[in-house]
């Protein structure tokens, strides 16, 4: 599938790899030992279009297709998974303006989401609605000329320096799904309160906040759809954005091969590299196999979005596969690096750890395959 690259975006993702390699390698490090925001780097990412992958160029962006973009993030990944997801998501949120916004405001949002300053994000999950967003309790109450939003606001990625969110709210006092509905929130105002969640195991580069929503004022404008539409724009949303998760998966997977497949040709035991042991060299060899058949499975998911085909069920088995190849890749790799892959100072320990997200946000594997049976079971 790679095959449709036009020669710019074969360009464009070698341009990012030589970057990603050269620039973000040691300063991933550093976010991950210091539990430092990697949106120090942010500035460099708008400045190379990679804010704005996913925006059309009518509105300043580079309107990449989404199996370049695919490979874009992975290559991103596998210098530092804390900027490719802080890439994906903000892509993943343009992408849901570009169909959901109001006439009124796209093109000029898009155009700001293009620009330095406007980071996004995407505000579903609360501390007790999780893989249930139909559970989630933020309310929205309506006022005159648009809505106040008051609630939690729990895991969200870009959440300590973004501006633009999208928010999931249940409108009035209703239960049902079809009283909730999507907003777009500026959140450089009052009632919008953050704290950073420090602690996480792995992608510690990565910001995640919890908020606190008071009475917070968003323009009728503002409503992205129709009233009502909020799950299905959350889940949208969600199934092009976890073709950006399965392309973080790759990327970290592929960066963990290559760590391995070097130690195992330096690293001497027995009078020769470990690398001339059968059992290393299956290590390799699965490693090889399950990461192109990952491959595989994201492009074709991308592949689908590019020619507006349905592409939900792809999309979960590309995440689920990939991120539990990724998985075993990592642990292999720990496993081919001995007790040297069990401590800090060598980057295959910290890999295994950022993998590890990959299997929980945007739906854990248990949701991914209750959404491809769920889709099986449709189509029979
Ligand atoms: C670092 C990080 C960043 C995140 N970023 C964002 C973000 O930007 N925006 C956002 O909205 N959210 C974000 N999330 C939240 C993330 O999407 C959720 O954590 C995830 O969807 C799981 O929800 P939960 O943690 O509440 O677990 P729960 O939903 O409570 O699940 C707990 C366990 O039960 C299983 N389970 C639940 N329901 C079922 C079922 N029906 N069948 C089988 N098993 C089930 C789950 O698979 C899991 O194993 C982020 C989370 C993390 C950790």
């Amino acid at each position: 599938m790679d095959r449709e690259y036009t020669e710019d975006h074969r360009l464009l993702v070698d341009a990012v790899r030589d970057y990603a390699r050269a620039e973000l390698v040691e300063p991933d490090r550093e976010w991950d030992r210091n539990e430092a925001s990697c949106c120090s780097a942010l500035d460099r990412l708008y400045e190379q279009g990679l804010m704005s992958l996913r925006i059309p160029e009518s509105q300043g962006g580079l309107d990449c297709p989404m199996v370049a973009y695919g490979h874009i993030v992975r290559e991103l990944a596998w210098a530092s998974p804390s900027v490719a997801v802080t890439v994906s998501v903000h892509n993943m949120v343009a992408e849901a303006l570009k169909t959901y916004a109001a006439d009124a405001i796209r093109a000029d949002t898009l155009s700001r989401l293009a620009q330095a300053g406007n980071l996004a994000a995407f505000a579903i999950s609360e501390p007790n609605a999780g893989s249930d967003p139909g559970s989630i309790t933020t309310r929205a109450t309506r006022v005159d000329g648009g809505y106040r939003l008051t609630g939690t606001k729990m895991w969200v990625t870009n959440g300590l320096r973004g501006r633009w969110f999208i928010v999931l709210a249940r409108l009035g006092e209703g239960l049902a799904d079809s009283d909730l509905c999507m907003f777009l929130m500026d959140a450089e105002q009052a009632g919008v309160k953050r704290n950073p969640i420090h602690g996480k195991m792995g992608i510690r580069g990565s910001e995640t906040a919890e908020m606190a929503l008071e009475d917070v004022f968003i323009p009728d404008t503002h409503l992205l759809g129709e009233p009502g539409w909020g799950l299905r724009i959350a889940l949208s949303a969600l199934d092009g954005g976890r073709i950006g998760i399965a392309s973080q998966a790759l990327g970290i997977a592929s960066a963990a091969l290559d760590l391995m497949t070097d130690y195992a040709q330096q690293r001497e035991q027995f009078r020769r590299p470990i690398a001339r042991f059968q059992a290393i060299q299956w290590m390799l060899a699965d490693s090889r196999t399950e990461l192109d058949a990952a491959q595989q499975l994201v492009d074709r998911a991308a592949w689908l979005k590019d020619h507006d085909r349905p592409f939900t069920r792809e999309a979960a088995m590309a995440k689920l596969y990939a991120s539990e190849a990724a998985g075993r890749i990592v642990d292999r790799g720990v496993q081919v690096h001995g007790g040297y892959g069990y401590v800090h100072e060598f980057r295959i320990e910290q890999l295994y750890r950022d993998a590890r997200i990959t299997r929980l946000y945007e739906g854990t594997s248990e949701i991914q395959r209750h959404v491809i049976a769920r889709e099986l079971l449709r189509a029979e």
